[in-house]
């Protein structure tokens, strides 16, 4: 582990010739087994002294994960990558290896609703401080740096869409010595390469677009070899938020069409955010796509956004008469989903706040899936028709 040997490069060499070449397999292997076995005790005392890389365990080192954690990095144009269990645990893993008691955090508001919950909960408790800026506004995110250990950003945000100059803040986090994270799930690495705007690490929910079929719970976090070295040293193994070798298996099956379903999915939202905009019964919708310009270093925009109904609609009839878009947490997924921003405010989860999350009672947020724009279009015409209040 010391004398600059990096026992993830020699992972990588058992996952490119193991793997690949497997019984000439086009599709890799599940290696599902728990433990790998030694051929004698010299073989599993350089083990453990690090002088031979190998798995040996998997809450620690496994073939499939690995390849896995390699594809991903190479996606978001990283030196190495780390897989866990889910988006949350990624998060939780990747912010607690660099912060600590007494450290704090300065986060974009709107936040994925269970990051902000885990900021408001343990980490209050740990006496780790989040001070909340609106991203657009640089000045304001300059002010809150100075003594922070780290700035948490997600662009677009949650629910509201809000979307930042990823570039310009992670340059000024730089000029305080603070690190910058920030959740790419939304746009995904073929809509924006964060480490190429001067972003740290990387995090994804791989239970959304990098899955792609709603089969997988999973995340990931990408960075530089060091940093992500310093996660896989205590908070992989000691945390034990690993990702599973069948999930990753899954993973690495979506992320074969990870490009044109992102192209799709990107297609049919702008139409149907288009006409829902230009639709009497509709007064705001939130989605990057519909701005003249997008922001820098944003290259596409996904099938995830929201808009709010004037009044005169039922927002519960409407949710009701959707037939191609079911109720349902989550996205990222082949199918089309709706969940009412009402709903989301009465989640009994603490802390809650309709503020920290933008989410106005009337609004609805809908995933695009991949069912085709004018059978979409049309179950929401047919529903927004039957929610009309007089
Ligand atoms: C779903 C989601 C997460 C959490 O990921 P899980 O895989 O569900 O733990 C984090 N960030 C965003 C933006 C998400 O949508």
């Amino acid at each position: 582990m010391n004398n600059g040997f990096d026992p993830f490069d020699e992972a990588s060499l058992i996952v490119a010739h193991d793997m690949n070449n497997a019984y000439d397999a086009v599709v890799p292997p599940i290696v599902q087994t728990s433990l790998f076995t030694f051929t004698d005790y010299d073989d599993m005392i350089a083990s453990y002294r690090g002088e031979k890389i190998r798995p040996i365990y998997t809450r620690g080192l496994n073939p499939t994960v690995r390849m896995f954690e390699e594809m991903l990095a190479r996606l978001e144009g990283a030196e190495d990558a780390i897989g866990f269990a889910s988006g949350m645990s990624a998060i939780s893993s990747t912010v607690l290896s660099f912060v600590g008691p007494g450290d704090r955090i300065v986060a974009v508001r709107h936040l994925y609703p269970d990051a902000f919950r885990l900021f408001g909960t343990f980490f209050k408790r740990m006496n780790i401080d989040v001070t909340y800026v609106d991203g657009k506004d640089e000045e304001a995110v300059a002010r809150a740096l100075p003594g922070a250990k780290l700035l948490y950003l997600e662009s677009p945000t949650s629910w509201v869409m809000e979307t930042h100059d990823v570039a310009a803040l992670a340059a000024l986090a730089k000029n305080h010595g603070v690190i910058t994270t920030i959740d790419n799930s939304w746009a995904s690495p073929i809509f924006q390469q964060p480490i190429a705007l001067g972003v740290d690490l990387v995090i994804h929910s791989a239970s959304k677009y990098l899955g792609g079929h709603s089969d997988v719970v999973a995340g990931v976090v990408a960075g530089s070899k060091e940093m992500i070295g310093r996660i896989r040293a205590e908070a992989y193994p000691y945390l034990g938020g690993k990702l599973s070798p069948f999930d990753a298996w899954l993973l690495i099956r979506g992320m074969r069409t990870l490009p044109i379903r992102m192209k799709a999915h990107e297609q049919s939202t702008i139409e149907i955010t288009k006409r829902l905009q230009a639709h009497e019964a509709v007064e705001t919708v939130c989605y990057p796509g519909l701005a003249n310009h997008l922001p820098p270093g944003l290259k596409g925009t996904s099938g995830l956004f929201s808009f709010i109904f004037r009044d005169g609609i039922n927002v519960r009839t409407f949710s009701d008469h959707l037939k191609l878009f079911k109720l349902g947490v989550s996205w990222g997924g082949h199918e089309s989903l709706i969940v009412p921003g009402d709903v989301v405010l009465s989640q009994k989860a603490q802390p809650n706040s309709a503020v920290a999350f933008g989410i106005s009672p009337r609004s609805v947020r809908l995933h695009v899936g991949l069912e085709g724009t004018e059978a979409l279009w049309s179950d929401i015409e047919t529903a927004i028709a039957a929610a009309s209040i007089g």
